[in-house]
């Protein structure tokens, strides 16, 4: 299975540095649990500081050696890493329900999306745009090119086990760059499952290194205080975000912050309220609302709100819950107790101001790190659930009439990650998506995630994209040559 490729090189350990398995310097394992049953699945090794300044040093040489291949063959590793993940998409699927808890089929749904990521960058590889201009003043050249930054280092969450990975590699790897990536201590499996898979798809040893550890701050600290790193992605929290950031303003080094959102899901009086409701589902149970594009608050005209609240609320209440890999599941576990309690405290502050609960799954029997999807209405601005990331399955429901009342309420976020807008007219509802405080917008749809697109926040939801053409931008630096010409 996808465990026996992570470690197909017969290594002792689970730091894959150097295109070889080695334990910690020190020894050191943490646990991986399984939400569905809270029991351990077992124990990683454990990166130290050490380990983490070693990872530079062969990622450094990883580099010089990476950047010189041709970029039709950067290309051909890419989509041969893309293929290896489709073939092995129902081992790396149970891998990622297995740490993550998420349901099955959004599991495999995130395989795909992940190796998309292979693919879109593997195309952009060999596209990568230099310029040419005559002078304005006559005499010479402006040649200006593209050159790879550097090492770039990682860390990533534990909502997307494989995405969030191959959404830095690929662009990193595509444009000459080599990586050291820090997976989430809840979620290192499947990341060292992909890294396995992208050895045995041709990388070289070296230029994809994942160093899985629970001293996150300790080789964090190293890689922004090293001046080998030339470029940091994070994605997480608006707080670890705004720490890393601080750290990074020392080594002047350059960054990719994918932070947390607060999306305002929003149905106008003249939407389909069939298609919100299908949309809803989509923006709200994937991959459990533990998305960070998570519809997280519903703005719903007056007069449909009736209607919408209702549909809404029977559909989610239906989603079979369970352990991810049962079959039928819809709604898997959350990934540990904290944050079970996190969403049912939110639900308690609205209730406590005045919400309803107006429909509720049912919470399995047995052990498991389970919430019940939860459909709250007549929410008040003012509850913590509105202003709070709720990365849970429940949907808090208030109302308005007032398009220009709708958008100030909905732009009251230190957040400005995505959003949603539902309206049968178009005009509407662009005139909307362009007043919305956001970096993204679902147009009467509530999938929006796309390797081809550029993903990203505006305000403290981030800095930079990801995906798209402007997600290998970030790993590109520009050099302008001014060429004499007599
Ligand atoms: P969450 O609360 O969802 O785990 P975090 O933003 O804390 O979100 O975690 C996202 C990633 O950041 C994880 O890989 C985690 O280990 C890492 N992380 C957390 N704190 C630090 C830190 N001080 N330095 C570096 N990485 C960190």
């Amino acid at each position: 299975d996808i465990d026996a490729i992570a470690k197909a090189a017969a290594g002792e350990g689970d730091l894959f540095v150097g295109g070889r398995w080695l334990p910690a310097t020190d020894g050191r394992t943490f646990p991986v649990f399984d939400p569905a049953t809270t029991e351990p699945i077992r124990e990683v090794s454990a990166a130290s500081a050490e380990d983490a300044r070693d990872a530079l040093r062969v990622a450094q040489d990883g580099f010089q050696r990476w950047r010189e291949v041709a970029p039709r063959r950067r290309s051909e590793v890419l989509h041969a890493a893309f293929a290896a993940m489709h073939e092995h998409a129902p081992a790396l699927a149970r891998l990622i329900t297995l740490e993550n808890g998420k349901a099955y089929r959004d599991a495999l749904a995130e395989v795909s999306y992940a190796a998309e990521f292979f693919r879109w960058f593997a195309e952009e590889a060999v596209r990568i745009g230099s310029g040419f201009a005559d002078a304005p003043g006559g005499g010479y050249r402006h040649v200006v090119r593209k050159q790879p930054v550097g090492v770039a280092a990682f860390v990533t969450p534990w909502n997307f086990p494989a995405a969030m990975a191959t959404r830095k590699i690929a662009p990193a790897l595509a444009a000459g760059c080599s990586v050291a990536l820090k997976p989430a201590p809840e979620t290192p499996l499947t990341a060292l499952a992909i890294v396995g898979l992208l050895a045995e798809a041709g990388l070289p040893a070296g230029v994809c290194n994942v160093l899985p550890t629970d001293r996150a701050a300790e080789v964090g600290g190293v890689w922004l205080g090293d001046e080998r790193v030339r470029k940091f992605s994070f994605t997480g929290s608006t707080a670890t975000g705004r720490v890393l950031l601080r750290q990074a303003a020392d080594n002047v080094v350059n960054v990719t912050m994918e932070l947390g959102g607060n999306a305002p899901f929003i149905v106008c009086a003249d939407a389909d309220v069939d298609a919100a409701v299908r949309g809803a589902m989509d923006a709200k149970m994937r991959g459990g609302g533990e998305v960070c594009i998570a519809a997280n608050r519903f703005y719903v005209h007056a007069d449909v709100a009736g209607e919408f609240t209702a549909k809404l609320g029977e559909a989610m209440a239906a989603v079979p819950i369970g352990p991810g890999l049962a079959d039928g599941v819809g709604l898997g576990p959350m990934i540990n107790q904290a944050a079970v309690d996190k969403i049912a405290g939110l639900v308690a502050d609205a209730v406590a101001r005045g919400a309803t609960v107006v429909a509720q799954g049912p919470r399995p029997e047995g052990p498991g790190w389970f919430h019940p999807a939860t459909v709250l209405a007549g929410v008040p601005d003012d509850a913590e659930i509105m202003h709070t990331e709720v990365f849970g399955p429940v949907a808090p429901i208030t109302t308005f009439t007032d398009e220009a009342d709708l958008l100030a309420r909905a732009n009251d976020s230190v957040h400005g990650l995505a959003a949603y807008v539902y309206s049968g007219d178009l005009g509407r509802a662009l005139r909307l998506a362009d007043r919305l405080e956001t970096g993204m917008a679902g147009i009467n749809r509530g999938l929006i995630s796309d390797p081809a697109a550029p993903f990203g926040g505006v305000k403290q939801s981030g800095l930079g994209r990801e995906g798209g053409r402007e997600g290998i931008d970030a790993f590109l630096e520009t050099k302008y040559l001014a060429v004499d010409w007599p």
